[in-house]
């Protein structure tokens, strides 16, 4: 065999591996507008748990008619990156408007979450500092990390006693800077990072403190600034990166918000940011939309929480094992990874749409269900949805 023959057989085997393992993942085909619920592409409608739609704004006729003013008088594309010829006023209203809902001085849109994690530490750290980073944060933020050339330090999820202890490593290893950072929110437990008691934990050692925000930008905290809002530290965080593609419309971009003199340095440095394109105008233009609508009224996440708080206390009832929390991410365990996919695959034809997780995206041997709520639901809908957990959970022998 020429080694390319050899190249591609090994791309199958390790196909196959993965296939045996029962963690294969497969696309399914949805034929309308992500909403709460929404048709396969083989005509059946169903019930979606399992869009990152927390606010039901992805399809909000608001939304989409500021996307469609934006396209109208902005065009389609820039064609450029940002500091070529890809700036639009638009661009820098968008930046403003997340800078003040967020409680920070200056924002800069990327492409994408990933590639605002992608750019932020190689630009702002170098290899005499010290990045602590959660165990479990986000792929995007590891990968950034892994760019830059600072120290690392992980510390135990969610485990404050070893932040203090990664912090004190970093003071003896005599970092010039340390910059913690966590998820707000982690996206397969629902988990809620104790920011609170980190910026105090970071202030004793001097340590700035930055969050991912993308699990809880636009509906966590009373007026859905997010995690720095629900925990009492808002205004108090250095950096914060979030994205314009989960609950603020759902299209795709991103952005990193903080002090003035970081992002402008951002804006020099951030290589995501200098080497690709500009965020699409319906985008920019939807996304203003998406926050007059939230700095307008609590409605939607207020209508959320109580979706939430309706859903976790039925699916307990019924027996299910779920991580205990009040974040709209429910988790449902289920430990098996091919049971949890014969789960997804037994709700969807009973016309519940949720998808099984399992490793690399969670740990091995905690394969579950993430059931994601939204205000887009009615609780009749829910009832409907806990009613068929209820048929396919007994059938495969996890509740009675
Ligand atoms: C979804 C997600 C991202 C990536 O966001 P994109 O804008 O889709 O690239 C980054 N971090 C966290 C914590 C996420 O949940």
């Amino acid at each position: 065999m020429s080694s390319a023959e050899a190249f591609y057989a090994s791309i199958r085997a390790e196909l196959d591996a993965i296939r045996d393992a029962g963690l294969y993942k497969r696309e399914r085909i949805i034929a309308t507008p992500q909403g709460a619920t929404i048709r396969t592409a083989d005509g059946r409608e169903v019930i979606n748990l399992c869009a990152n739609n927390y606010l039901g704004l992805s399809s909000h006729p608001k939304v989409i008619e500021a996307a469609h003013e934006a396209l109208r008088t902005h065009g389609y594309g820039l064609s450029s990156v940002r500091f070529i010829c890809g700036t639009q006023d638009l661009h820098k209203t968008l930046e403003q408007r997340l800078a003040s809902f967020l409680g920070t001085e200056d924002t800069i849109l990327y492409g994408s979450a990933f590639d605002a994690n992608g750019g932020l530490f190689e630009t702002l750290l170098g290899p005499d500092d010290a990045v602590i980073s959660d165990e479990l944060n986000h792929a995007s933020i590891i990968d950034g990390i892994r760019l830059s050339k600072a120290k690392r330090y992980r510390y135990k999820h969610n485990d404050l006693d070893d932040l203090d202890a990664q912090l004190k490593q970093a003071d003896a290893d005599g970092a010039r800077f340390k910059l913690v950072f966590s998820d707000g929110v982690f996206s397969m437990d629902g988990t809620v990072a104790r920011l609170d008691e980190i910026r105090r934990i970071c202030d004793a050692h001097g340590a700035l403190l930055g969050i991912d925000e993308c699990h809880a930008t636009g509906f966590m905290g009373a007026r859905g600034r997010g995690t720095h809002e629900a925990r009492g530290v808002f205004g108090k965080i250095d950096l914060i990166t979030g994205t314009l593609g989960k609950a603020l419309g759902g299209a795709s971009g991103g952005f990193t918000t903080g002090r003035r003199e970081v992002i402008d340095l951002l804006r020099q440095r951030s290589r995501p940011y200098l080497f690709s394109n500009t965020v699409a105008p319906a985008i920019v233009g939807g996304s203003i939309a998406v926050l007059d609508i939230l700095e307008g009224s609590t409605e939607l996440r207020d209508r959320l929480a109580a979706n939430t708080k309706f859903f976790r206390e039925g699916i307990a009832a019924l027996g299910f094992d779920i991580k205990p929390g009040e974040h709209p991410i429910v988790p449902i365990m289920v430990y098996d990874a091919d049971r949890a996919q014969k789960l997804s695959e037994r709700l969807l034809e009973l016309g519940v749409y949720v998808v099984g997780f399992f490793y690399p995206v969670v740990p091995k041997g905690q394969a579950r269900i993430r059931v994601q709520m939204s205000a887009g639901h009615d609780q009749t809908t829910l009832r409907t949805a806990l009613d068929v957990f209820a048929q396919a959970g007994r059938e495969l022998g996890l509740v009675r």
